[in-house]
């Protein structure tokens, strides 16, 4: 599944290279997860001003004919992926949506169907409000300044769940998925089963500087490989690679040479070396 990462290299591979360009044909295929919300002739003549990124959704700020504002949501959903090229051959039975522009084409490529791709009248219009307004804080800031300890430990403070799972949520924070939630609570020596209301300031604030260093690290990692946009969905087997926790049960830990621990948690696999991560 496209976790935060991954959408953020997918963004960063083509926003630049869209932005200023002018929609010339919307092409839909099967239903995605949600329709698209208005006739697809309708965004014709629009021009892109901006590629952003709200949790896992993809935002292009669009300006429509008549300077009327428009947005369109992108989500990747399970199995989506995105390919921006100069020109696209003829779409295949898993391409669902293509956006001609006058900079080039823009694909998902979606064979499960869990994506979407949702037009708003921008970001103020209730349909991008009900998919926006309950995501958690952005782990960076548009300067790339880390997400604020005091509000994650606040956040922590109401839930009684173990931190691990609350971290899936995304609600203290987004983009920690499965495999960047076991990550980084090894780094931060925190027992996944911890309840997250119990966790002290001092250590969700190692918890908050290792989940800046687990997403960045795999967003660099994306970025420095990835020259394919459409391998973005190997990304995670890259990041794999280098994890120190992730799918290595039974393996010893590299700082104490314990064996790591798999537990299930919400259906969820967990793993954590349980002398490294404590209570
Ligand atoms: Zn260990």
């Amino acid at each position: 599944m496209p976790e935060l990462p991954e959408v953020e290299i997918t963004r960063r591979s083509f926003a630049s290279r869209i932005t200023g360009a002018r929609i010339e044909q919307v092409r839909l295929g099967k239903p995605l997860r949600w329709p698209l919300g208005v006739e697809p002739g309708q965004l014709q003549g629009a021009q892109v001003l901006d590629v952003r990124r709200r949790g896992k959704y993809l935002l292009l700020d669009l300006t429509l004919p008549g300077a009327r504002e428009g947005l369109l949501l992108m989500h990747l959903g399970m199995s989506g992926s995105l390919q921006f090229a100069s020109r696209l051959g003829e779409p295949g039975k898993h391409d669902h949506f293509d956006l001609v522009t006058s900079q080039g084409a823009l694909r998902l490529h979606d064979p499960r169907r869990f994506g979407a791709v949702v037009f708003a009248q921008g970001q103020d219009d209730p349909v991008a409000k009900k998919l926006l307004s309950t995501l958690g804080p952005e782990p960076w800031d548009g300067a790339g300044v880390l997400f604020d300890a005091r509000l994650f430990h606040a956040a922590l403070k109401k839930r009684s769940a173990a931190i691990k799972q609350v971290l899936l949520q995304g609600q203290a924070v987004v983009g920690v998925g499965n495999i960047y939630a076991s990550e980084a609570l090894f780094l931060a020596g925190i027992a996944p089963t911890c309840k997250a209301q119990k966790i002290s300031f001092v250590r969700v604030q190692k918890l908050r500087d290792a989940i800046g260093q687990v997403l960045g690290q795999a967003i660099s990692q994306g970025g420095s490989t990835l020259r394919d946009f459409r391998s973005a969905d190997g990304q995670d087997g890259h990041f794999q690679e280098s994890a120190q926790v992730y799918g290595r049960e039974g393996q010893p830990c590299f700082v104490c040479g314990g064996q790591i621990r798999k537990i299930t948690q919400g259906q969820r696999s967990t793993w954590f070396c349980p002398s490294c991560q404590r209570r």
